[in-house]
């Protein structure tokens, strides 16, 4: 909405801005150099990469955005008789590509607390297997070690985990990958290094994993990662220190808010991303989303079965965190 200033919480991104690094990076690569295509390779940025996550440059595969790295995935490694498994509760892009793709699809029950359906998965005998991990909008994630045995379960097919939000506090999957050539792991800018602007995301797997994701993206448009884009991303992988500091504020604000929603008579599940899945068992979450909407606070409905009741609360600054339960409070008195 443009009619005013709205607390926009509701598409995860970071309240914090980007490195100043990024930014520095970005002017100095606005120039006249930009009448000339980019690397479609991304060659300093895989290798900031690379050396970010303790692989090789020909495990990393750059993108525009994950959204796009995740349709290439659905392109490159599923085929239309074997159906993909996800499960009922997760991010909404994946039963679009399904879809969109012409792939079957099959929805495993999340449990009732939104427990991942661990021996559902493990069954084996699926054309493919596809998880957020911390899951969305639950923001609950799996062990390590759960991972692990959902990818020896699926040895014959590409177990795709997207860790979005994993910067959140997560165990993340990538050091699996030298040891299953079956695990691609799919990471964002969008939302840790506060970059959802410039549409940079990266899938991590074994080379000939990766390759794959090299002959759709050429089939398509080779030049995916802008001058930019690809300036910036590089400039906020090399920030540690930056990720780290910015991490930590908002795993603190999600702590902080989480005790004033409890006080507040809101129930949520345990997050590891930078959003909060709650509910109240006096309001439903339609009402309370038109009051905060009103009072200028936008969150996040999901209108499907089971989730009705939720909204999804992104992570902002302690201020609009403030803000919010300062609403919160005075739809619910
Ligand atoms: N995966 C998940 C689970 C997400 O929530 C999002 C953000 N909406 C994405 C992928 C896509 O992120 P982006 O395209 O901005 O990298």
């Amino acid at each position: 909405p443009k009619d005013r200033n709205f607390i926009k919480l509701n598409t995860n991104e970071n309240p914090y801005p980007p490195s100043p690094k990024v930014l520095e990076a970005i002017r100095a690569a606005t120039g006249d150099a930009l009448r000339l295509y980019p690397d479609p390779e991304c060659t300093p940025l895989r290798t900031a990469l690379a050396e970010f996550h303790g692989l090789t440059p020909e495990m990393v595969f750059p993108g525009n955005g994950s959204d796009e790295i995740l349709a290439f995935c659905f392109q490159a490694f599923f085929d239309p008789d074997r159906a993909i498994l996800f499960p009922d509760v997760t991010y909404s892009f994946y039963p679009v590509y399904a879809n969109y793709f012409g792939l079957t699809h099959r929805q495993v029950p999340l449990g009732e607390d939104f427990e991942m359906p661990l021996a559902e998965l493990c069954r084996g005998g699926a054309g493919g297997v596809v998880l957020a991990n911390p899951n969305a909008p639950t923001g609950r994630a799996l062990e390590l070690e759960d991972i692990r045995a959902i990818l020896e379960a699926n040895r014959d097919c590409v177990v795709l985990v997207d860790e979005a939000y994993v910067d959140f506090g997560a165990q993340s999957a990538v050091g699996l990958i030298p040891a299953f050539d079956n695990l691609v792991v799919i990471h964002t800018l969008s939302k840790s290094r506060s970059l959802a602007g410039l549409r940079v995301g990266y899938a991590l797997g074994q080379p000939h994993l990766m390759a794959a994701l090299c002959c759709v993206r050429d089939s398509i448009n080779s030049y995916t990662v802008d001058r930019l884009a690809q300036a910036g991303a590089t400039a906020a992988i090399e920030d540690r220190a930056y990720l780290q500091e910015m991490t930590e504020r908002v795993m603190a604000t999600r702590a902080r808010s989480q005790v004033r929603l409890q006080e507040l008579g809101f129930q949520f599940l345990p997050s590891l991303s930078n959003f909060l899945f709650i509910t109240h068992p006096e309001k439903t979450a339609q009402e309370l989303l038109n009051g905060l909407r009103e009072k200028g606070i936008l969150v996040r409905w999901f209108n499907h079965p089971r989730i009705d009741n939720y909204l999804r609360v992104s992570i902002g600054t302690d201020e609009e965190m403030d803000a919010l339960c300062t609403a919160l409070q005075e739809l619910l008195s």
